[in-house]
């Protein structure tokens, strides 16, 4: 980064916790493991498991960790107090059952896992993956047209590339177990591990009809609710502001949902949706002067 805007971050970040006492920071990881696999792991989702200790050091050493729903309430409720942090974990990869859990039982911290439903059974998944890890096995055009799904603002080309793509499901490796399982779940606490929202399809929901939205939200819910570790948090898949419509808020606060993104910034007041700070693969104390700062721009964006 240019010395410049380096400096200009600091400065950014440091008057946000002159100003702000009362934060909650809400990270976000999808795959943790020893070593890295290329037929299961993103070099964007990853996370080294020693890289990822350090990372919980890091949060631990200067954040209260708290379970995500408590502190959520805290928040909506004006009584949070001081620097805290919640720890979550999207799409149900197998190493958050694998070394997440076991690690964070271990060190007595509390974590959310956003899970999406319908791969459960292990017998389907959606674009992503298969553009990820089955990519060498995709008609040259398909696999072109699929790279822009992450980024487009055609529903029609989403809808017709995203179904194409999902043709080739079966050719991801080991489709049966990159997932957690429904019986892992129902092992879960909901004290110290719970399990929020996270779609029954991973798909951007800016990119699919309010009817479609609605059902996947209610399948979703329909199918998480009977685990005792359910607290009703949504994360949009891909959680970023372009994967997200105003029908969405409008069906989750019907649904009584609370939403967090992966927007990149830290809470300090009662909201309609709540960011979280996408951390595979950073480096937290990197990330969360990043985060900061972003708040620091916002708030000065809204002054104006
Ligand atoms: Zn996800």
């Amino acid at each position: 980064m240019h010395l410049v805007s380096a400096l200009l971050e600091e400065t950014r970040a440091l008057r946000f916790r002159a100003t702000q006492k009362n934060t909650l920071a809400i990270f976000n990881w999808h795959q943790v493991t020893p070593a890295f696999d290329p037929a299961r792991h993103h070099p964007h989702t990853w996370t080294a498991l020693a890289n990822f200790e350090t990372a919980i050091d890091d949060v631990a050493e200067s954040h209260s960790i708290m379970p995500l729903d408590a502190a959520l309430a805290a928040l909506d409720g004006g009584f949070l107090r001081g620097r805290c942090a919640a720890l979550t974990f999207d799409d149900g990869d197998r190493s958050i059952a694998d070394y997440v859990a076991p690690l964070l039982l271990r060190r007595g911290l509390p974590a959310t896992f956003f899970i999406n439903s319908a791969y459960l059974r292990g017998d389907r998944t959606y674009w992503f993956p298969v553009l990820a890890y089955a990519g060498h096995l995709l008609p040259a055009a398909i696999k072109q047209h699929g790279k822009a799904l992450r980024q487009t603002g055609d529903t029609a080309f989403y809808a017709r590339y995203r179904e194409a793509l999902e043709q080739y499901a079966a050719a991801v490796p080991n489709l049966a177990d990159r997932f957690v399982t429904a019986n892992w779940l129902s092992r879960l606490d909901g004290e110290q591990f719970a399990i929020g929202a996270h779609g029954h399809e991973h798909q951007r929901y800016a990119m699919m009809s309010e009817h479609w939205q609605r059902r996947d939200i209610a399948a979703n819910v329909m199918a998480l609710r009977d685990f005792r570790a359910f607290r009703p948090v949504f994360a949009p898949p891909f959680g970023k502001p372009i994967d997200v419509s105003p029908d969405l808020f409008r069906i989750a606060g019907e649904a009584r949902l609370k939403i967090v993104l992966a927007s990149g910034g830290i809470n300090t007041r009662s909201a309609q949706s709540y960011d979280r700070i996408p951390a595979d693969n950073v480096i937290i104390k990197r990330a969360l002067t990043r985060a900061m700062a972003a708040n620091g721009r916002r708030a000065a964006a809204a002054a104006l």
